[in-house]
């Protein structure tokens, strides 16, 4: 979506080792991490079957504390979680204040906080040209356990995470806060200090908006200087990499990804705003080669996060996946911008905003793109679970925003509203499936609950819990009146904690207060739950 203070008028503002992405370590055969196969000039195997890294960490002087972004972890399994961090000692650098050289990094996994009680451990090879992230995926763990981690270089020890492994079968119920859109420069993270003070958390779902292409402003109240971006909209690899890592320097970011595994999606701002298969939005002031923008985005994305992908190939990252929450629920991430057709109607349409055309209705429109399209409705089809559980990172149920009842209808024509026939087939999909289903969305920059359909379809399917951004404004204008389906809306900052059970999917809604204050108390506001069968809600 277009950031600005109105949606519509104002914008501001490693392979081949697919199975092995993160790595292969185990408790009997350190090895790298991270990196392709295809690299014998970083890497080396000798014929013991240990991987060794040229730099040994003792051999690497290090201007100061490395692990100034923290430590992360993700995408947990029922035996196994993606441990993530980054050797950066000075994050806001072109080379980070480390050398150009890999390094050898030590990790361990523990039942206690102590590390008294270790039950995985290797090393990992932090590599230049990926900026010395490391990606370790430790395996061998029991289902739905915590476990703390750390890794350590030289003399350098990193903080210590708590992870939680995902439950293997029957679970009485999981929980995670549903969050998206932290644009630094808009705001403080008092949300993400709420989300890590929480104790009831397995994880968290992430939407997309993790960084934002704006250029450097102080829109702080009281012009404090402290949310400012070091650099100019991004275009190059170092000036993605300074976005995550000034956005990571934030400790109350850091101790929301010490705190629990995340699920994480991007959305557009990763690269540019309403960017789709080919190009970028309407606007779009940074210019140049797009596809060569896409390639290093995805490559800086990558490195700064806990996943379990091999490094982006040539600006392609197959980033949908299906994440099963035990017996309970089926998470459904799916990628809505890198595979999407242009939206329509830019002829008529303002920030992709307006109304409809013919080509909006075309039934060859596509926004997965064919290849994840099929996968999603198959994946759907094939639920074994509870509950389907669709992550959007924008939202699903759509939304007339012409703002008068008798005007002919208007839309956000990048968001599934303007790719009605594709949303309709993953709408008959979800409601033929077993399973019961559930929208989760993020992107909106509001509190929202909906029905998805009617609208597009006869009635109700289901329900759509939209998250409210983090940190990024919120946007208040109030369209509840010219759409039914919509049960609440709240334009405001914070997050909402997902539950899901047999009997339920209860959405809570908590508020910050204050964005501005890093220290902001944080509220529930709402609670809308949704049982099996017909949409109904209790709040
Ligand atoms: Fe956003
Ligand atoms: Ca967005």
């Amino acid at each position: 979506m277009s950031d600005g203070l109105t949606r519509r008028t104002l914008i501001i503002g490693t392979v081949g080792l697919a199975a092995a992405a993160c790595g292969s370590d185990d408790e009997t055969e350190p090895g790298l991490t991270g990196s392709p196969p295809s690299s014998p000039d970083s890497t080396a195997t000798p014929s013991d079957g240990t991987t060794t890294v040229p730099g040994a960490a003792s051999e690497v002087e290090l201007s100061g504390d490395p692990f100034s972004l923290g430590v992360a972890s993700g995408e947990p399994l029922p035996d196994a979680v993606v441990l993530w961090t980054r050797l950066v000692p000075e994050p806001l650098e072109v080379d980070g204040g480390m050398p150009d050289e890999a390094v050898r990094v030590r990790w361990e996994v523990a039942i206690d906080e102590a590390f008294t009680d270790v039950v995985a451990d290797g090393t990992a090879g932090a590599e230049a040209r990926y900026a010395h992230s490391v990606h370790v995926d430790a395996t061998g763990l029991d289902p739905a356990t915590d476990y703390f981690y750390r890794f350590t270089v030289g003399d350098h020890t990193s903080p210590v995470g708590r992870t939680r492994t995902l439950p293997d079968g029957g679970r009485d119920d999981y929980r995670f806060a549903l969050t998206t859109c932290q644009e630094f420069q808009w705001g403080e993270y008092a949300a993400w200090r709420s989300v890590a003070e929480r104790d009831d958390l397995d994880a968290v779902v992430f939407t997309g908006d993790y960084i934002y292409e704006s250029p450097p402003g102080d829109l702080s109240p009281d012009q404090n200087g402290r949310r400012v971006w070091a650099t100019p909209p991004p275009a190059t690899l170092d000036d993605f990499r300074i976005r995550y890592a000034q956005t990571k320097t934030d400790p109350s970011l850091q101790a929301a990804h010490q705190a629990v595994p995340w699920f994480v999606m991007w959305d557009d701002h990763e690269i540019t705003d309403n960017y789709w298969r080919d190009g970028g939005g309407q606007i779009d002031p940074i210019g140049g080669d797009f596809q060569a923008r896409r390639t290093v985005a995805y490559q800086a994305w990558w490195e700064h996060q806990p996943v379990r992908f091999a490094p982006p190939v040539d600006g392609y990252l197959d980033v949908h996946r299906v994440v099963k929450l035990g017996d309970l629920a089926q998470l459904l991430l799916i990628d809505t911008r890198q595979h999407a057709d242009e939206p329509p109607c830019r002829d008529t349409s303002v920030l992709d905003a307006g109304v409809g055309c013919d080509e909006r209705l075309d039934p060859e429109r596509t926004l997965l793109g064919p290849e994840q399209e099929a996968w999603l409705l198959d994946a759907v089809a094939g639920a074994t679970t509870d509950w389907n559980l669709l992550v959007s990172p924008s939202l699903f149920a759509g939304l007339d925003i012409s703002g008068e009842s008798d005007a002919e209808p208007a839309y956000y024509l990048e968001a599934w509203d303007g790719y009605p026939a594709a949303r309709q087939r993953v709408a008959d999909a979800l409601r033929s499936a077993d399973a019961e289903s559930v929208v989760l969305s993020g992107d909106y920059h509001a509190s929202f609950v909906l029905d998805v359909g009617p609208g597009f379809d006869d009635q109700p399917l289901c329900a759509e819990f939209m998250t409210p951004a983090i940190s990024s404004v919120p946007f208040a204008e109030d369209h509840t009146a010219g759409n039914a389906h919509v049960r609440y809306f709240d334009p405001v900052n914070g997050y909402v904690v997902c539950t899901i059970s047999p009997e339920e999917c209860r959405a809570d809604y908590v508020t910050v207060a204050d964005v501005w204050d890093p220290a902001s108390p944080s509220t529930e506001v709402a609670s809308y739950r949704v049982g099996p069968g017909a949409v109904s809600y209790t709040h």
